[in-house]
């Protein structure tokens, strides 16, 4: 894992307040690493950095914006995951409603279960996440070795 990360930012549409708001809080730490969203996440989240950053005085910040979950935005994170592009994942899923690509969001969380990726589903994990001191250092999620399944006999 390298210094600056690679954040992954998703949220839900009920949740989307809670992120922007979480975002708002905790912009100075994230613009120094890169950002990945889903499309509509990313347009607020873009939003309301560029708000910060303009009122502070033009500094940069990085952020890509995949397509929209339902349109597909999970499954290309997902594949970043597997790609081990990702070091963080923040994903506000949201526990209260049924969503359209429901299967997509299990295949996400499961899939960063297996690559171990550091995830928050809610915004207290979240702020434990960004306010750990390995934000800072070099880190390699240690992920189970899976040879005995690869080389199975089939
Ligand atoms: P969105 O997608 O950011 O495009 O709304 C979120 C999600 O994964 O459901």
């Amino acid at each position: 894992m390298n210094l600056p990360k690679t954040i992954a930012l998703v949220a839900h549409d009920n949740r989307k307040k809670d992120l922007v708001e979480w975002v708002g809080w905790n912009w100075k730490e994230l613009i120094k690493h890169k950002i990945f969203c889903t499309g509509t996440t990313g347009k607020l989240v873009e939003e309301t950095l560029s708000n910060k950053v303009l009122k502070d005085g033009n500094i940069k910040f990085d952020i890509i914006k995949l397509k929209s979950g339902p349109l597909g935005g999970d499954q290309q994170l997902g594949a970043l995951i597997v790609e081990g592009k990702i070091d963080i994942f923040i994903f506000l899923w949201d526990p209260m409603q049924p969503q359209p690509h429901d299967v997509d969001v299990k295949a996400l969380l499961r899939i960063s279960a297996l690559y171990n990726v550091p995830t928050a589903c809610n915004r207290s994990t979240a702020d434990y996440l960004i306010s750990s001191s390995l934000m800072h250092q070099k880190y390699e999620p240690i992920i189970k070795d899976y040879s005995e399944y690869i080389n199975r006999n089939v």
